[in-house]
């Protein structure tokens, strides 16, 4: 499912290209025939990151860093640098974001969509202290990580489709091409205009509708954007709704009052974090953090009552589709 949906359809004469990956579709739209080369590259960009950095895949780096905490593992550039992107991201979120929760979402059982079960209360704690990272060691020359814990564990679910988008973003570039749609199940990177003045135009899906269903319209010209929600994954246990984003300071499903945040700006990888962190930080203080340390990112949160939340600005190429969501006054 996505959080938020391609209004414009393939367009004939396009180069595209779609699929699965990451645990979830992607497409790919380069306007214009003729760039089918530059979509193989992409398609083995995003191959080439769910194998490096899938903590699930007994294949990846990832699980290998994960399944030799007391080892020093080598491993790709590119996981060196989404660990470092992902520490800073914690920081800057007051920990909101953060890439040691593999214990925790191991004790939810988040990783596998066939079985969700709440754990102990002793279980979640011990999942906790496995969390903190406080032993971890990177080495950057030498390609190295040690988690120093046994138990720690990294999980890069909450970042590695915007970081997806950057890696596509740096290859269009260097192959020149100035419109396109990139949709990497749901995080999204609009890369110049449609077409000549107008605008790509996404719409951010109705966190309680169907799949198709949206409540907004954005426009967008060369940014991107990810959403997080609580109805992409989630378990209805005795009545409380548990989804797959963990609060890092309770260990349990974060309940912050939010359904539905959606981060824009110039980074992916940043838009992706900052959705999960927003989820988990409550609209007060998102906003707040998102208009302190990220002022060239905009906000649109949703809460329960469907009360539309936004940075200044955001409003601008935002448009409510459904009556029953309102900005907040
Ligand atoms: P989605 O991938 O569904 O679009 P997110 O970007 O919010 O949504 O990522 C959710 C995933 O991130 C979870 O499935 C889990 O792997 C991981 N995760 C859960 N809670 C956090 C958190 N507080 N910080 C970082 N990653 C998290
Ligand atoms: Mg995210």
């Amino acid at each position: 499912m996505l959080a938020t949906l391609c209004m414009a359809l393939c367009a004939c004469g396009d180069s595209s290209a779609s699929g699965y990956a990451m645990s979830t579709w992607y497409s790919l739209r380069l306007t214009g025939s003729g760039h089918q080369e530059t979509v193989s590259k992409l398609q083995e960009t995003i191959r080439l990151y769910d194998y490096y950095l899938n903590a699930y895949d007994s294949r990846s780096d990832v699980w290998a860093v994960n399944n030799n905490p007391t080892q020093r593992v080598q491993v790709v550039e590119e996981v060196i640098d989404v660990l470092a992107l992902s520490l800073e991201m914690k920081e800057k979120t007051d920990g909101a974001f953060d890439p040691g929760l593999q214990p925790l979402i191991d004790a939810w059982n988040i990783g596998n969509t066939a079985e969700w079960s709440v754990p102990l209360e002793e279980n979640v704690q011990k999942a906790l202290a496995a969390s903190r990272l406080d032993a971890l060691e990177v080495d950057r020359d030498g390609k190295c990580i040690q988690l120093g814990t046994s138990g720690a564990g990294l999980d890069f679910g909450g970042i590695v489709k915007g970081v997806v988008l950057d890696a596509m973003l740096q290859i269009l570039k260097e192959d020149g091409i100035t419109s396109a749609l990139l949709d990497m199940g749901g995080s999204i990177a609009a890369v110049g205009e449609k077409k000549p003045g107008e605008a790509w135009v996404i719409g951010l899906r109705h966190p309680r509708g169907g799949s198709k269903d949206m409540f907004a319209t954005i426009k967008l010209t060369d940014c991107c954007v990810a959403t997080s929600g609580d109805y992409e994954r989630y378990e209805v246990v005795d009545g409380v709704r548990y989804c797959h984003i963990l609060d890092p300071k309770t260990g349990a499903p974060a309940r912050s009052g939010l359904i539905s945040c959606t981060i824009v700006g110039p980074e992916g990888a940043v838009c992706d974090a900052l959705a999960t962190a927003s989820f988990v930080l409550g609209q007060q203080r998102a906003l707040e953090l998102m208009q302190q340390r990220f002022p060239d990112y905009g906000a649109v949160l949703v809460g329960e009552d469907y009360t539309v939340y936004t940075t200044p600005g955001m409003q601008d190429g935002l448009q409510l589709l459904d009556e029953n969501f309102h900005f907040a006054s």
